[in-house]
């Protein structure tokens, strides 16, 4: 059957607006479309593919596992969730693991999670969720609603309540909101989709301690921020600030859907059988890959190259931007950065993706005014310095258009 991206207008709800190519093939940190033009990816599949496409490691756990054990539900654990699990808790704060499918059902856990806890914890008064402008938390309703863009939770009826916010590095304005009816805060410290917005350390660490007076949970959503993307292999360990509840997602599967919720054993046991599940979370197919990829990621040499990754795309960034003066500021860390625009080109990122979509380059937006990259964090260094000289042309080519 011959499909085209005039299919999509046909059979598909109108909820997105994809590029005007359809991507058949991808390999590393190339991607080839249905006419056979190759791209460079920039996109990571929104900060998923952390190895990049067909990394031959994560063929291979997928093959292997798909030939031994792909679903079993939650009625019976396995061996590739397990052995995740085993190595999440080892590496991090966290002593206990819950699996989602997405960074939308972690969060929907640990919302959940933190209001049980302060339920059964303090009483029925301690219910209120306190997140951040611009900040970013999935899609189901009570995540949308937690999430510091109205526009995408308004019109779809009552809203989940006792969520409140706050802008995101105003330690005074949160001081002020937070009380002992606060059961749970939630922020991304690194702030992805609402433009890639870097906490300020000092006001991490403050409200880490306002969370401890009121003895509210700390919520990190490192759904985007998480395995490796910023040169950590969480972004909290770059902030010296320990979260009680962490949710992983996207770059956990390097393609493969899967989420998780990391939380302590004493938060944990409050999640008693029945209170909460999925049918599929914990697969053996999407635990199988995400184990290879968590494996790979997490090597000192692996973090340590995103790092220098970074500093090669800043340098050019800033030669393109010396010539061409179209950005404000280069901003986020690791393998997720952003190009804000600035005054002249403000609210138009939009016109440099489509622009760099034309050069055979997939790049992100962060919203109207900022350019994201997300791309593979083992990407090869000639294919950020080609990615990055059809950006230049990009560039050009909304400069000159003006
Ligand atoms: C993408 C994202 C989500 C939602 O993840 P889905 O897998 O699309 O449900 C949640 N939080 C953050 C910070 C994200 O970037």
């Amino acid at each position: 059957m011959q499909v085209t991206r005039e299919t999509f207008d046909q059979v598909m709800v109108p909820n997105y607006s994809p590029a005007k190519m359809v991507p058949v093939r991808g390999l590393g940190s190339r991607v080839w479309d249905q006419a056979g033009n190759e791209f460079i990816d920039f996109a990571g599949g929104i900060a998923v593919n952390a190895l990049g496409h067909c990394h031959p490691e994560l063929v291979a756990a997928l093959t292997e596992q798909g030939q031994k054990l792909w679903h079993l539900s939650n009625v019976f654990t396995n061996e590739p969730a397990l052995r995740l699990a085993k190595k999440l808790t080892d590496h991090t704060f966290a002593e206990r693991v819950y699996f989602a499918n997405s960074g939308a059902e972690a969060n929907e856990a640990a919302l959940k999670l933190a209001r049980r806890y302060a339920l059964e914890k303090f009483g029925e008064q301690k219910q209120k969720i306190i997140a951040f402008t611009q900040g970013f938390h999935g899609r189901t309703f009570f995540t949308v609603t937690v999430g510091g863009q109205p526009a995408y939770s308004d019109g779809f009826g009552p809203k989940p309540g006792a969520v409140e916010h706050c802008d995101y590095n105003d330690l005074a304005a949160f001081e002020s909101l937070i009380s002992d009816d606060t059961c749970a805060v939630m922020m991304e410290p690194l702030q992805g989709e609402g433009g890639i917005i870097s906490p300020d350390p000092a006001f991490v660490k403050g409200v880490r301690e306002l969370c401890n007076k009121h003895n509210a949970l700390l919520i990190f959503d490192e759904v985007q921020s998480g395995v490796g993307r910023t040169g950590h292999l969480y972004a909290y360990m770059g902030l010296e600030v320990v979260p009680d509840i962490l949710t992983t997602a996207k770059s956990l599967g390097g393609g493969f859907p899967i989420g998780a919720m990391l939380t302590t054993t004493e938060i944990a046991q409050h999640l008693k059988p029945g209170t909460h599940g999925s049918t599929y979370g914990g697969n053996p197919l999407a635990c199988a890959v995400a184990e290879r990829t968590f494996d790979i990621v997490n090597d000192p040499a692996v973090l340590a190259g995103v790092k220098q990754k970074e500093q090669l795309f800043r340098d050019t960034l800033a030669t393109i931007n010396n010539k061409h003066h179209v950005f404000s500021e280069i901003r986020g860390k690791g393998m997720l950065l952003g190009c804000a625009l600035n005054e002249d080109f403000s609210g138009q990122s939009r016109l440099f993706l489509d622009a760099s979509t034309q050069q055979q380059l997939m790049c992100l937006v962060a919203g109207a005014n900022v350019v994201r990259f997300a791309p593979s964090l083992v990407i090869p260094d000639e294919d950020i310095a080609e990615g990055l000289t059809r950006f230049e042309r990009a560039v050009a080519s909304v400069v000159a258009a003006r």
